[in-house]
């Protein structure tokens, strides 16, 4: 079921490149696995599924330690995963993200960035780092106001451990193809001219910022054809591949 659900969202993805002449390798699927368990994680892997997002980061540690050692034990290869933090982050839960997530894609303050970047271990890469932009004014109200969202990122560049690779949106669901499409491209604006900004900026590594901020996280299971025409290189894709959730958890 899974294996076929992610074949049906990796059609929609390329069909949806296709229409917006872009090739389908510019967007990545990460598939959402909140709530759901091991044994639909692995099987995703089976299919060839290797980027996964989690929100709630208790669940989410546990089950990618429980991942890695049955992925192994399976014969899959449990340390090609790459993990991502899509929920918020408290201060309390920082140390959690930057010791098992290889990104976090819901940066809002520099404070949270500044945790990471400390406790960020120096046995692993950099963290990668999404700046969560709220261009909607949505109902969750996370995310930096457009206006702000450049001077967050000149910020985070200069962090160590860190590495600042894009933006991510998440607007309140809205029902027509137009309307999403529409405030995509709000992001999408907001994206070019964060990446605009930053040229000329050397981040802490000696690496010129700009070129590193590819990354525009947006579009779910509702709303990802919307987002792939409005410029998104990230879909995140929970119901569409694991099915509706039924558990909220903690
Ligand atoms: C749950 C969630 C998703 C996936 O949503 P679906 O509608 O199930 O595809 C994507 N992004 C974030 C931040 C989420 O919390």
């Amino acid at each position: 079921m899974i294996a076929q659900n992610l074949q049906q969202v990796r059609e929609q993805i390329r069909d949806a490149c296709a229409v917006s002449g872009r090739l389908s390798d510019d967007v990545e699927l990460m598939a959402v696995s909140k709530t759901w368990g091991v044994d639909a994680v692995l099987e995703a892997m089976k299919a060839k599924q290797l980027v996964f997002g989690e929100n709630y980061i208790q669940e989410a540690v546990e089950k990618i330690l429980a991942v890695r050692a049955q992925a192994d034990a399976a014969g899959l290869c449990g340390q090609n995963l790459r993990w991502y933090c899509i929920g918020p982050v408290q201060s309390n839960k920082t140390r959690l993200v930057a010791e098992y997530f290889d990104g976090v894609h819901t940066i809002d303050r520099i404070k949270i960035a500044e945790r990471l970047s400390v406790q960020r271990p120096s046995y692993l890469p950099a963290l990668e780092v999404c700046l969560q932009v709220n261009v909607d004014a949505g109902q969750t109200k996370a995310g930096v106001a457009p206006s702000e969202v450049l001077a967050l990122a000149r910020d985070v560049v200069n962090l160590p451990r860190l590495r600042l690779r894009g933006l991510m949106s998440m607007p309140d669901a809205l029902a027509g193809f137009a309307d999403q499409k529409a405030v995509h491209l709000l992001a999408k604006r907001c994206f070019d001219e964060v990446r605009e900004g930053l040229k000329g900026t050397i981040n802490h590594e000696g690496l010129l910022a700009h070129t590193l901020f590819d990354t525009l996280s947006m579009g779910m299971s509702s709303d990802l054809v919307a987002a792939i025409s409005a410029g998104s290189t990230m879909v995140r894709v929970g119901t569409g591949i694991f099915g509706a959730r039924s558990k909220t958890p903690a």
